[in-house]
């Protein structure tokens, strides 16, 4: 059996940023660090940082007086920043720079007086965070959309004066279904000028499509609240392959591999190489050979810390 890797697979840039502003946090000011929300959608990540003293939390009103919070990658509401900036804490933000430049967009529309429509799924935190962004009160409005039937039954007060935003780490085949949608009910929709779902989603669903050409078992390596990693599943499967998502290699089932000459392993971007690693073991362990003709496609992406912890 042939084990393939994807690449690029694992961290993107606005993980690593978010990873390592906790650390930093923690290194200057000493546990407890409380982060708002998951900082990333990882069990072992987060695991990782409650055992050196990170305290999550749901709501900035837990945190006491004088601590330390730090906003997670997936960005927060205009309501949750104010929330933060009326009490005696000190703030870190690590929303993504690619999340905060759709919280951009959508103030910008807001601004112009433009409706939005958010391309998203519902009850996720960055999809909170970005409807968030919008202050409905001067009539305007934003409207989430999460599939093709709600694009075709969605009514809004204005059709000449609205723009799309999408949540950064969905399906392109899916988010391309829903745009042609909206365009042919509201041809004047504006789109954003540089796609919204990220460099990082992209990628790696480019690599998993690859992947699932050439190997019929896909094994995406993330946790299952993280969504770019159950796009990668889903997309694995759509395209013939049987697709699992796990953990750690304690997830993996000897009976998925049964008859299998191909298996194909990737990572969603907040699962950790390390995790990896153990998985490509585990399946060494059971008979597979790694394949040396993979392609390597570094990313070259990088963002700077905030003020304090630079
Ligand atoms: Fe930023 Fe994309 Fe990574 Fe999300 S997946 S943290 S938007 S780079």
């Amino acid at each position: 059996m042939l084990i393939r890797l994807a690449s690029p697979r694992g961290f993107c840039a606005g993980v690593e940023r978010a990873i390592e502003i906790v650390e930093r946090a923690l290194e200057r000011f000493g546990a407890p660090i409380y982060v708002r929300h998951e900082v990333v959608h990882n069990r072992t990540v987060v695991e990782g940082l409650r055992a050196k003293g990170v305290v999550f939390v749901d709501e900035v009103g837990e945190v006491p007086d004088g601590s330390v919070v730090i906003f997670s990658a997936h960005g927060v509401s205009r309501a949750v920043q104010a929330e933060a900036n009326a009490r005696n804490v000190q703030v870190f933000d690590a929303t993504c720079p690619l999340v905060a430049k759709v919280h951009n967009e959508v103030e910008r529309s807001e601004r112009h007086g433009r409706e939005i429509v958010l391309i998203g799924h519902s009850g996720h935190p960055e999809v909170e965070g970005t409807l968030g962004h919008y202050d409905p009160t001067d009539g305007g409005a934003i409207y989430l959309v999460e599939d093709e039937t709600q694009a075709a039954h969605l009514e809004v007060r204005n059709p000449e004066e609205l723009s799309v935003v999408t949540q950064t780490t969905l399906s392109m085949d899916d988010t391309a279904a829903i745009l042609a949608k909206l365009e042919d009910r509201f041809p004047a929709i504006s789109r954003p000028r540089s796609d919204d779902i990220c460099y990082a989603t992209q990628n790696r669903q480019d690599a998993v499509r690859e992947l699932a050409a050439e190997s019929e078992v896909v094994v995406v390596v993330g946790s299952r609240n993280s969504s770019n990693s159950n796009r990668l599943r889903e997309l694995a499967e759509r395209l013939g392959a049987r697709a699992y998502l796990i953990d750690d290699e304690d997830d993996l089932d000897r009976a998925w591999l049964e008859g299998v000459n191909a298996v194909g392993v990737t990572s969603g971007a907040s699962a950790p190489e390390a995790c990896v690693e153990a998985v490509v073991s585990r399946l060494e362990a059971w008979g597979g050979a790694l394949a040396l003709d993979q392609p390597d496609r570094p990313e070259l992406v990088e963002f700077s810390m905030p003020k304090g912890l630079r």
